[in-house]
């Protein structure tokens, strides 16, 4: 039986109090952004039942909605003050990105399987996310026609930082990106201060592999 709208606001309560806020999640307005956005209607509906476990979910061409204490970490390690432009590589189901909508001025989203866009820019104009462009393609290149941004979020997994997003990052950005081999990954903070940049470890974590041209080749396993 599917759960009712009263039993999923009750899951998600929950899940922010024990999955977030218990945890070391303590930024007020990334919480409230967590309270604020469905889970449920991020996920195939077979799954709604389980849209607040602690745990990443798939949502169709093998890829995954991320567990919801990681979509909060990469918020949270961010600082968004609220007039950020950001870029998210990876739209998957558009839940990171609904969450960053309530955080920011504009969310550029870009994801490389034209049916996962498809779907999340159709929820995101349900849910009047009306902040987020949804785009279609290769991510690991950035997006030059909105660049620079203040922030970046990488939501697949890559073998090095792409110099490309780095390059795109305004001074004073930060880009949350999870680096290091297929099955496991650091999650990344690098900061861009006067031209220079320097990164620092924020967790570890496993998440689908980032492709295209600064990412993996998933055939042979190698960095492209
Ligand atoms: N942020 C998503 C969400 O909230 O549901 C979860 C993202 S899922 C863990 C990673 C996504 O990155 C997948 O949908 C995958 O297709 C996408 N992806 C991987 N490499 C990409 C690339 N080079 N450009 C764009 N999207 C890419």
């Amino acid at each position: 039986m599917s759960p009712t709208q009263t039993e999923l606001s009750a899951q998600r309560t929950q899940m922010v109090e024990w999955q977030l806020h218990r945890r070391d999640i303590r930024n007020p307005r990334v919480l409230d952004a967590f309270r604020e956005v469905p889970r449920e209607e991020f996920v195939p509906p077979q799954h709604a039942g389980e849209a607040y476990e602690d745990q990443p979910l798939p949502i169709g061409a093998g890829q995954t909605i991320s567990q919801p204490y990681m979509v909060a970490v990469m918020t949270q390690a961010l600082e968004l003050a609220g007039d950020e432009t950001v870029f998210e590589v990876g739209t998957g189901s558009g839940y990171q990105a609904a969450i960053l909508s309530r955080l920011v001025r504009h969310v550029y989203t870009i994801e490389k399987f034209a049916e996962l866009s498809a779907r999340a820019r159709e929820r995101l104009q349900r849910l009047g996310c009306a902040n987020v462009t949804c785009l279609i393609g290769d991510g690991s290149q950035g997006y030059p026609p909105a660049a620079p941004f203040r922030a970046i979020v990488v939501t697949a997994a890559a073998p090095a930082v792409p110099r490309t997003l780095t390059d795109q990052l305004a001074d004073g950005g930060r880009l949350v990106i999870p680096v290091g081999e297929l099955f496991s990954q650091e999650l990344l903070l690098v900061r861009k201060l006067e031209g220079k940049v320097n990164q620092s470890r924020v967790n570890y974590c496993r998440f689908v592999p980032l492709t295209g041209k600064y990412g993996w080749d998933t055939w042979n396993g190698s960095p492209n």
